[in-house]
């Protein structure tokens, strides 16, 4: 008999590696070549946590009507439409409002300009602010006892500063391994770095 029993009758005490997401862009096949040119490969230069994930090493530059910043990372695979995920303190640099979005969600999101080596486009909508998220394997959610796109607070303990960052979107999937999603603003706010835990906490 097994005694390996883990029951979730406190999910307060069950951890979630937290990992800090920089700005960075999504794209579709037909803006990433009239961006980088027909010869241009997205190729995985660096895997990324999430199975499938890959950063690339093509860069671009964002610009706003207020300002622009450079280096900003191509994540692949391709996805259907061209998303561009940035910080609220990034948004004030470039001069624009992007709503707080879960991934894919761009009807009516903010306009952007990009700037690659071969060409420049101009996107009526795909500039997001990412909602922090949590991404779960379907053990996870069992053990975790929540649904996919509940909506859930996490305590984020560093070691000078203690938040509880609320309106955070559970999404499970098979495809998923347990990790939490933060941008660069929430990661700062907390005081954390890399390797850093959240807990869970449900809302009733
Ligand atoms: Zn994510």
């Amino acid at each position: 008999m097994s005694n390996n029993q883990v029951h979730a009758t406190d999910t307060m005490n069950l951890n979630i590696p937290i990992a800090i997401s920089a700005r960075h862009c999504h794209v579709n096949e037909e803006d990433f070549y009239h961006l980088f040119g027909r010869e241009a490969i997205l190729q995985n230069w660096k895997e990324l946590s999430q199975p499938g994930q890959f950063a690339s090493q093509h860069i671009l530059t964002i610009k706003g009507p207020r300002g622009q910043i450079d280096n900003v990372r191509i994540l692949g695979p391709f996805r259907t439409e061209t998303q561009v995920e940035i910080s609220q303190t990034d948004a004030i640099k470039l001069g624009v409002t992007p709503p707080i979005r879960m991934s894919g969600d761009l009807d009516r999101s903010e306009s952007i300009t990009l700037i690659g080596p071969h060409g420049i486009l101009h996107k009526k909508q795909g500039l997001i602010i990412a909602q922090a998220h949590i991404h779960m394997a379907v053990s996870d959610a069992a053990t975790f006892n929540v649904q996919d796109k509940e909506i859930v607070t996490v305590e984020i303990s560093g070691k000078v500063r203690q938040l509880q960052l609320m309106n955070v979107v559970v999404r499970i999937s098979p495809e998923f391994i347990l990790e939490m999603h933060v941008d660069t603003d929430e990661a700062n706010a907390a005081a954390i770095h890399t390797h850093s835990i959240g807990k869970l906490i449900k809302m009733e």
